[in-house]
């Protein structure tokens, strides 16, 4: 047993919105801005250069990624985290790909995010050796593993339907046709109970502004299996990522340990925050967290079902198969996810028609999302969607 969900104290919540869009960007920790001033005025302010060893910069990634791991079920010292998660996947992906020289497949599907896609279209590109990707429908995949695939690379939850795959078969699959197996937990990691060590699978990367609330451009994160790390081929060798940083040496030498995955300078001030943000899991049990996230999906579902005809669930039924958000498919999606927005409901849009609302247990509870359902149910009977104001879209959307 865990600590009782939500815990709606240790964050801000601005007056009037019910946000049931953490999944894409988290709330803000209050501990947050302390921290970060902490970090601006007592360490870079005071310490200046001296921080990088007595405020334990220099170990932060480790620091923050061995608490990422705990949540992921990834054992100590097997997560880095740094840069972009567009940045983790090419890294991921292109040590995978050096595992297996002699094949020449990229496995994915058709409903993964764009940026893993493109960030393997990019690398096939910069390799020039005839490596093909192929996106099969998700549903497909797993029959799709075949002998000529070099690595498997999937996102686990799918950001648009909240799909989920079964990591643990999938992965079997993967190792009997010798393929590598990497997952993308960007919609998983603080989401579902995940367990990276059980799936065996060799990689995993994932971002920390979700459901890790760790803020706008917080760092993403890569675990890879402790026993293949000292094979492990890093394609973004960074000074940072060398054995011995300091010395100098002019050639590179990878790190031990999962240090390798370590790029270049990382970035204090948004690690410092997703520390201080992380501490909001302290205490929390992630069966725990699955029951509430599935009592506030399921509820959802079940009031806005009942409330709006005109919608159609765009998300697996089976809740087992479903990660923390619901999505449902209207011809004025657009319009009516801005009508909800100025309201006080922020959930996104996903081209092409679909409205998508994140369940986070950690901040949200039931009478917040009947009320949601409420207001929503409101924005389509008056047709409120069809104001002029609400059809202009935005640059993010
Ligand atoms: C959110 C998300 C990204 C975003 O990548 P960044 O480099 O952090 O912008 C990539 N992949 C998936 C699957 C995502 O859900």
């Amino acid at each position: 047993m865990g600590v009782p969900l939500p815990r709606k104290d240790l964050f801000y919540i601005p007056e009037g919105v019910i946000y049931l869009d953490g999944n894409s960007l988290g709330v803000l920790p209050k501990g947050a801005a302390a921290r970060a001033t902490e970090v601006i005025e007592q360490e870079w302010g005071q310490q200046l250069i001296r921080a990088w060893n007595v405020a334990g910069w220099m170990d932060l990634p480790r620091v923050v990624g061995d608490r990422i791991g705990q949540l992921i079920g990834a054992p100590e010292g097997s997560v880095a985290t740094g840069d972009t998660l567009s940045i983790k996947v090419y890294q991921a992906l292109a040590a995978a790909l050096k595992m297996r020289p002699d094949r020449r497949v990229i496995l994915s599907d058709n409903g993964n995010f764009p940026s893993d896609l493109y960030m393997a279209q990019g690398l096939i590109g910069t390799i020039d050796k005839g490596y093909e990707l192929r996106t099969p429908a998700p549903e497909d995949v797993a029959g799709a593993i075949t002998e000529e695939v070099a690595v498997v690379m999937l996102t686990h939850v799918d950001y648009r339907s909240g799909r989920m795959h079964d990591m643990k078969a999938i992965t079997e699959k993967a190792h009997a046709m010798g393929a590598v197996m990497i997952w993308d937990l960007a919609h998983s990691a603080g989401a579902v109970p995940v367990d990276m060590a059980g799936s065996n699978a060799e990689f995993a990367v994932g971002c920390s502004y979700k459901y890790l609330n760790g803020g706008p451009g917080a760092p993403a994160f890569i675990y890879a299996r402790p026993d293949i790390i000292e094979g492990v081929e890093p394609a973004l060798s960074g000074w940072l990522g060398h054995d011995a940083p300091f010395a100098m040496e002019l050639g590179y030498r990878p790190a031990m340990s999962t240090e390798r995955l370590r790029v270049g300078t990382p970035p204090i001030l948004q690690l410092a925050v997703l520390q201080e943000a992380l501490k909001a899991w302290d205490g929390v049990d992630m069966d725990d967290l699955r029951r509430a996230s599935l009592t506030l999906s399921e509820c959802f579902i079940r009031e806005v079902t009942a409330r709006c005809p005109e919608l159609r669930l765009a998300s697996p039924t089976d809740p087992t198969t479903r990660g923390s958000q619901v999505s449902f498919a209207f011809a004025h999606s657009y319009a009516a996810m801005q009508a909800l927005i100025a309201r006080g409901v922020i959930g996104d849009f996903r081209a092409p028609d679909i409205m998508r609302f994140g369940f986070t247990p950690l901040y949200l509870d039931e009478g917040d999302v009947i009320r949601a359902a409420e207001i929503l149910e409101e924005v389509i009977k008056t047709r409120a969607y069809e104001a002029p104001e609400y059809q202009t879209r935005s640059r993010v959307t």
